[in-house]
């Protein structure tokens, strides 16, 4: 069968980010998505209006059988939405999925693009902080980036990252500027290995940080390298993002939603 990539990830009923992007964006990537789910939210494109997670004795058992069934390449997780599920992420690395040396994307969701709580951010960025040496990559907006290293300056943040276990962080200039062109940076082993500049699109997205993280977890589970990984999910992101969903098109702020359904058209 297609490799598989094991997601953790929250439900959103607006189809926009969660597992939902994750299933679409892995499948696109040419790989099949299993999900064990995190957390139900309550929210639509515009904002979140709860949730309640999953107990992480259901979570684990959800993913310790499909880990005993499917041929799982790579783990991908975003929301966790409580300690209790990043304490267990990080106790099934270390007794289980880091003997078989299975690549982890780490995306680490603390608060949604629309501003709203998907847990509390304090405990969770404590809680992180056990689970980040088990990622091979992790992709935070610029917030959780800060809120993770501690530091204000990206790079510095991304090497302080490296060097407390993870392997690589790819990071983009998002959420800085309201203008201009996006950087991004991709980091391994402290050392940036790789830049872009993205064209700055109009809008907010809803779910375009989950769709990316998952999309590269699909590259690699195929098999490409990281940053080959991370190139071939630009180029996708990218197409899904400029084709995207506006449910509220009279209003300019209101969040976008991608449509990873789109048909790509091939890089030059
Ligand atoms: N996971 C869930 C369940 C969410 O509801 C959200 C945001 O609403 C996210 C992850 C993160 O979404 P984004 O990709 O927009 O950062």
């Amino acid at each position: 069968m297609r490799p598989v990539v094991l997601c953790f990830s929250g439900l959103d009923p607006s189809g926009g980010a969660g597992l939902q992007a994750d299933i679409e964006a892995i499948g696109q990537a040419g790989a099949h998505a299993a999900v064990a789910c995190t957390a139900i939210t309550v929210q639509n494109s515009q904002q979140v209006i709860g949730f309640e997670a999953c107990a992480a004795t259901l979570v684990e058992a959800q993913a310790t059988t499909v880990l005993d069934d499917l041929p799982v390449r790579v783990i991908k997780s975003g929301m966790l939405g409580t300690i209790d599920n990043i304490a267990m992420l990080t106790r099934l690395f270390a007794e289980r999925i880091i003997a078989d040396g299975t690549p982890f994307v780490l995306d680490p969701v603390l608060v949604a693009n629309s501003g709203g709580s998907l847990g509390d951010e304090q405990t969770l960025v404590a809680a992180f902080r056990k689970l980040l040496p088990y990622a091979t990559l992790i992709t935070p907006n610029t917030h959780e980036l800060r809120a993770l290293s501690g530091e204000q300056d990206l790079h510095i943040g991304a090497q302080k990252l490296c060097a407390q276990g993870t392997h690589a962080v790819l990071v983009k200039t998002s959420h800085d500027f309201d203008s201009g062109d996006i950087e991004q940076y991709l980091y391994v082993q402290g050392e940036m290995i790789h830049q872009s500049t993205l064209s700055r699109l109009d809008g907010e997205f809803h779910g375009s940080g989950c769709s990316l993280a998952s999309f590269i977890a699909g590259r690699l589970a195929l098999g490409d390298a990281l940053t080959a990984a991370v190139i071939a999910a630009d180029h996708w992101i990218t197409q899904t993002l400029i084709a995207a969903d506006a449910p509220h098109p009279d209003d300019a702020k209101a969040q976008l939603i991608p449509n990873r359904f789109v048909k790509i058209t091939a890089s030059t």
